[in-house]
């Protein structure tokens, strides 16, 4: 069996948006692919496809079943990794795309985000035996009784960490449409900085709190089996980012980036009795449903009652509310409202656990720039505030130029 040092290479939807794109990937995969290496390469579906696949089933119904929506929705990667092979043959060389069932990916059955238990690389070293480039169909797997399921979006990050790992990668490219991991997301602040190298867990943080440029969960199993990645363009040779385990210089760093997060929304329920079991009450029934709720908040008591305000995905908005309404019944609460206009400003850098004044001068940026709080949360390495969503760009903007991170070099 062939012992080469293998190349694990994923391009984003951006990257195989059209047939020129295609092409071009195929050259610089083919360019990869020297006679001492063996490259494995994750796509992601064409451009836009995952949107537009799941827009088409939404106008048949409001809660398509998740099991139809793999079906559906795995197939975008399936156009674009056979696409990839003809590109690549199209230019003399040898490549086989595979699904995620062909390649043996082993997922739990929660469909639409599916964990991966194991993979199979026998079909992959096999075909590096024969000489092969393998194209590998990203976010898909299959279940022990052969269903298709997705990993969540964004997933297609996760297929090429976890195939990284299995096939004992050397290294693990993410191609995409920036040059890196950047301060901030550069289409809303143009002054954003890319960052040289970043921690496993400072960009688990800033995945978790928006930055989409990379799947959070991807994160979790590369720091989790210490995989680096490295994040760069597809449009261009220039270094990216590399995020790894930690470096001396990292440490110092209080502020190392801002995301933002327009995914969630807020639900209020109203006179909440204050006593004992009523929090567990509601939670437990969102968490029963699998509902994940992000900050919560519950006001000061005055009159034996107290407001509980807290945010879920909008996604899963209405049943949250459902749920929500029938409790506040079951406790003798108040009314339920709810505010999907929210968005989730956030700051992140390791060395916030070691820095002081970090948080007073994120909320003075806010206030100077007219930007009300409505809701606060921290966690050891971020700061996160709930914002009314049409001040999103002015809070990024600001407190991206509060802590200097457009002179950050
Ligand atoms: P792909 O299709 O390659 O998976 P994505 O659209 O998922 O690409 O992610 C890339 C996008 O992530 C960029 O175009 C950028 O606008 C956005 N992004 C958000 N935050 C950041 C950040 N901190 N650094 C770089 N890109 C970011
Ligand atoms: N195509 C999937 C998505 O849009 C997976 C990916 O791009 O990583 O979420
Ligand atoms: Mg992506």
């Amino acid at each position: 069996m062939s012992t080469k040092p293998i190349i694990v290479m994923k391009f984003g939807g951006s990257s195989v948006a059209n047939i020129d794109r295609i092409k071009a990937v195929a050259q610089r995969v083919v360019n990869a692919k020297t006679s001492k290496t063996n490259v494995a390469v994750v796509v992601s579906a064409l451009g836009d496809t995952t949107d537009e696949l799941e827009a088409m089933a939404f106008q048949i119904m409001k809660e398509p079943p998740d099991r139809e929506m793999d079906m559906l929705m795995s197939t975008g990667e399936q156009i674009s990794c056979a696409l990839l092979a003809i590109a690549i043959r199209a230019l003399g060389r040898e490549a086989i795309s595979l699904t995620g069932a062909q390649v043996g990916i082993k997922t739990t059955k929660s469909h639409t985000k599916a964990r991966i238990e194991t993979i199979d690389n026998k079909r992959i070293l096999k075909a590096f035996d024969a000489g092969q480039i393998v194209i590998v169909a990203g976010f898909q797997g299959v279940t022990e009784e052969n269903d298709i399921t997705t990993l969540g979006r964004g997933g297609s990050d996760l297929t090429a960490v976890a195939l990284a790992k299995t096939l004992k990668a050397q290294v693990c490219e993410i191609y995409t449409d920036v040059n890196g991991i950047y301060t901030t997301d550069p289409r809303i602040e143009t002054n954003a900085k890319k960052i040289k190298a970043i921690t496993f867990d400072e960009m688990l943080e800033m995945a978790s709190l928006g930055a989409q440029v990379m799947q959070a969960r991807s994160i979790e199993v590369a720091k989790r089996f210490n995989i680096p990645i490295h994040v760069r363009s597809s449009f261009s040779k220039e270094e990216g980012t590399m995020i790894i385990k930690e470096t001396d210089k990292l440490e110092n760093i209080a502020v190392r980036g801002v995301t933002c997060n327009k995914s969630e929304a807020k639900i209020t329920i109203d006179a909440v009795p204050d006593k004992p079991g009523v929090a567990a009450k509601i939670f437990t029934e969102l968490a029963t449903a699998g509902i994940s709720v992000d900050t919560i908040v519950q006001n000061v008591s005055h009159t034996k009652h107290t407001d509980i305000s807290f945010t879920v995905s909008k996604n899963d908005l209405s049943k949250a509310i459902a749920i929500a309404e029938k409790v506040a019944k079951k406790i003798q609460a108040g009314a339920v409202s709810s505010d999907k206009n929210i968005a989730r400003v956030s700051i992140v850098g390791s060395g916030m656990r070691s820095h002081h004044g970090i948080a007073a001068q994120m909320f003075e940026t806010l206030a100077k720039n007219k930007v009300n709080i409505n809701m606060i949360s921290t966690s050891e390495i971020s700061i996160s505030c709930i914002i009314d969503q049409k001040s999103t760009d002015k809070a990024v903007k600001a407190l991206h130029s509060a802590f200097k991170l457009d002179t950050l070099s």
